[in-house]
């Protein structure tokens, strides 16, 4: 087959867009409730947000500045939790947003968690692993206490790892004292196996998409066999999300990744592809078994189920109207930006939240959190079964709610996140 290269790269979210998406997205649904004044105005302002600035060396002997950012939302259920990603679109707008919409999927998932989001701006493969381990290590270091293991949990998102988190917890660890090392093994989750991470952590937000795609389909009275679907993004989440939807019999038909975009009507095995870009330096670019296609005309590919599981406003109103799917399963945060959801849903597209179609990763994060806290080692098996029934949970509830209230699913998840953090608020009052 013929294979043009088609080096584009993916559209640069715009952190300010993002800020503004996700506070019309929760004032949307406040309204809805009648959302107590009070209450709106400490959910649309962030607690902390803490801006660390620290040298590093580099291996060629010089020293770079980097800044890092942590945005601590809103801890009304329990410690900020959420990721750290390494990007150059990460500031400390794209924090705030990202932070925002985790104190949403926590709330939604019915976890004891708050939430927050910070990262580096960087390009991580500008950088040699010797060098991205002394920035993890000073970052972690520069934010001291304002992590901790009951206050702020960081961990994995885009372009960070386990490999990242194992570096965090011992840089954390080791400012301790020896014999309270142990106890802040929880400061982060998303560690390797072996040094306290959960098996299954790892797959577990594609796992929590294909989930979710599956419960909609099945309640339309379907199956998966032979629906086709897109994924942009093929990194953990957009990987993960594939292999579990096309090991229940659906065919991936288009990919696209930050250096081109492939399709492939037959369909485009998933673990091919994989092996491919992990020889490529992570890029789908010749992949032979596909051809490739404009970076424009991705979204517009012929398919049942669309999952955006790479970085924000990717669907917006200049390319809502392509769109083919008839589902759009959220594997990234904030893909779909207001105006662009307008317009989806203007033409009957269902869209499956991010709060709940990417929750199954900080659901086992919580998981981790727990199995470190109490001592434990869990088996895959408990994780799975656990992680099923939670997202089942908050699925059912979500379509409950929305049929109910004659409401999109997304203003469904968001009235029943912001209900529980209200429900916190009006038993304690406001201190002092
Ligand atoms: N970064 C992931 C998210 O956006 C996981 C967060 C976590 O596990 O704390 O949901």
């Amino acid at each position: 087959m013929t294979v043009i290269n088609n080096i584009k790269k993916m559209d640069k979210p715009n952190a300010k867009g993002m800020v503004k998406n996700v506070l019309e997205q929760f004032n949307n649904a406040a309204n809805h409730i009648n959302l107590h004044p009070n209450i709106r105005k400490i959910l649309s302002i962030t607690n902390n947000e803490i801006i660390v600035n620290f040298p590093v060396k580099m291996d060629n002997g010089e020293v770079e500045i980097f800044q890092g950012y942590r945005v601590q939302h809103n801890n009304a259920l329990g410690p900020y939790k959420g990721g750290l990603r390494y990007h150059p679109t990460v500031d400390i707008d794209a924090a705030r947003a990202l932070a925002m919409w985790m104190t949403w999927k926590t709330s939604l998932a019915g976890l004891p968690y708050g939430g927050g989001k910070g990262g580096i701006q960087i390009d991580p493969s500008k950088y040699s692993q010797n060098e991205l381990e002394r920035i993890t290590r000073r970052f972690t270091y520069a934010l001291g206490d304002n992590i901790g293991p009951e206050h702020d949990i960081p961990a994995p998102d885009v372009n960070t790892n386990a490999q990242t988190m194992a570096w965090m917890s011992d840089t954390y660890m080791s400012t301790k004292a020896p014999a309270e090392r142990s106890k802040n093994l929880h400061v982060v989750t998303g560690k390797p196996i072996g040094s306290g991470g959960l098996d299954g952590r790892d797959r577990a937000t594609g796992y929590g998409v294909y989930l979710t795609v599956k419960f909609w389909i099945e309640q339309q009275g379907d199956t998966l066999k032979n629906k086709t679907f897109i994924v942009q993004g093929f990194g953990n989440v957009g990987y993960w999300a594939a292999y579990f939807l096309e090991s229940d019999g659906a065919k991936l038909i288009g990919v696209q990744d930050a250096y081109g975009s492939i399709t492939n009507s037959k369909g485009i095995p998933v673990n091919d592809l994989f092996l491919y870009t992990q020889n490529n330096h992570g890029s789908l670019v010749g992949y032979p078994e596909a051809y490739a296609i404009e970076h424009d005309d991705f979204f517009a590919l012929d398919c049942h189920i669309c999952v955006p599981a790479a970085l924000g406003n990717q669907i917006t109103e200049n390319n809502a109207h392509l769109i083919k799917a008839s589902l759009i399963a959220e594997g990234a945060n904030g893909p779909i930006n207001v105006e662009g959801e307008k317009i989806l849903l203007e033409r009957n597209i269902t869209i499956i939240p991010d709060i709940l179609c990417n929750s199954g990763g900080v659901i086992a994060s919580y998981f981790e959190w727990l199995q470190n806290r109490n001592g434990e080692i869990w088996q895959i098996e408990d994780v799975i079964d656990k992680l099923e029934k939670k997202i089942k949970n908050s699925f059912d509830s979500v379509s409950a709610f929305a049929k109910s209230e004659n409401i999109d699913l997304r203003k469904s998840a968001y009235c029943i996140a912001i209900k529980r953090i209200e429900k916190a608020y009006v038993q304690r009052g406001i201190f002092p």
